[in-house]
């Protein structure tokens, strides 16, 4: 009854790649590699990466009308995205500058361009694609007010993914309705206050999840991520792969997650598969380049050390029929 898997509502940037040996301290310069560039942005990352693995998938965007424009909408159709939502006019299309060293870490400056005109009223005029998507993925490449306005959009029934990336405080409003929040550690950092994050992660998701969302997903990089629900938290294993470029693993986590609970998987068992997906990513550069097809994740299954490990005296809220906490509406 639901046309999208997804609806993704965010960025769409053309990301400029220099390798470096070392990515530069303040105020010092290094000489880098021949640049490269790439469809990514994390909306247009997160479509891709959702597309790819299978999910019918709509991005709501606005490009510019220029080269990185078409660029980032061609990627998209070749994905599969439908591209019906895309807003395309008025300013240049955002730029990321990445610089990716030798262990595959990466640092990034975004200059936002068009993605800073997305703006309400946009949201508003796709009222259909709301109405038609199972669940709402974005991040914080876009106005905050714009966000704002996506929550109070989603259909009845929906589900509301938030990757508040670059971080934020975020209003409560806006907390409530995530199921899940899913974050980094720099991410929790901004949200809660760097005193507020001990070296512990099972006690700053029950920090953050205390602030208000329905749950909490923190991404663990090499150390794969932990599930916080009111009922406790899980520690999802990651998959042990040799990392060439972490660029998108987070974006593809969170497309695989959002796609998963659309399906009707638990939060638990969501994040066990996304676990897969952003280990996948990491074995090839790039971003939208280096995300899984479905039968590449099933092949990278044999190496999954097992099933999600429950933390004592907590529960990982896998029992609950799938589909559960989805507002009003089973699926
Ligand atoms: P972000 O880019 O948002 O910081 P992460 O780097 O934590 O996100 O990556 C997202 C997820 O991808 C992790 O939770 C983990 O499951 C997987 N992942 C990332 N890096 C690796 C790695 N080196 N090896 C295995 N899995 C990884």
């Amino acid at each position: 009854m639901y046309d999208y898997d997804l609806l993704v509502v965010g960025s769409a940037n053309a990301d400029l790649v220099v390798g470096v040996e070392r990515r530069p301290a303040a105020g010092e310069t290094v000489l880098g590699s021949d640049l490269t560039v790439h469809p990514g942005g994390k909306g247009a990352n997160q479509a891709v990466a959702a597309a790819r693995l299978g999910a019918r998938t709509a991005l709501l965007a606005r490009v510019g009308d220029d080269a990185n424009g078409r660029m980032l909408l061609d990627s998209q159709r070749a994905a599969g995205v439908d591209t019906v939502g895309v807003l395309v006019g008025g300013v240049p299309t955002g730029v990321a500058l990445i610089t990716v060293d030798p262990s595959g870490d990466n640092s990034i400056v975004v200059s936002p361009g068009a993605n800073a005109r997305l703006t309400p009223p946009d949201v508003r005029v796709a009222a259909s694609l709301f109405q038609a998507s199972r669940v709402v993925s974005t991040q914080l490449e876009i106005p905050l007010e714009t966000v704002m306005e996506v929550v109070r959009n989603l259909a009845d029934g929906s589900r509301f993914v938030l990757n508040p990336s670059p971080p934020r405080p975020l209003p409560s409003e806006l907390l409530a309705a995530c199921d899940p929040l899913i974050v980094n550690e720099h991410e929790a950092k901004v949200i809660l206050g760097e005193s507020a994050v001990g070296d512990a992660p099972e006690g700053w998701a029950r920090i953050l999840l205390a602030k208000g969302p329905r749950s909490v997903v923190v991404t663990l990089g090499a150390d794969g991520a932990l599930v916080a629900t009111a009922e406790g938290v899980t520690r999802i294993p990651s998959v042990k792969v040799d990392a060439v470029d972490t660029t998108g693993a987070g974006d593809a986590f969170t497309a695989a997650l959002a796609w998963q609970l659309g399906a009707g998987a638990s939060l638990t068992e969501a994040a066990a598969y996304a676990a897969r997906v952003g280990a996948a990513a990491v074995t090839k550069p790039g971003a939208q380049e280096s995300f899984p097809t479905a039968a590449e994740v099933e092949a990278l299954c044999g190496a999954v050390p097992g099933n999600a490990r429950r933390m004592p005296g907590g529960d990982d809220g896998s029992q609950r029929p799938a589909g559960e906490s989805l507002r009003g509406e089973s699926l």
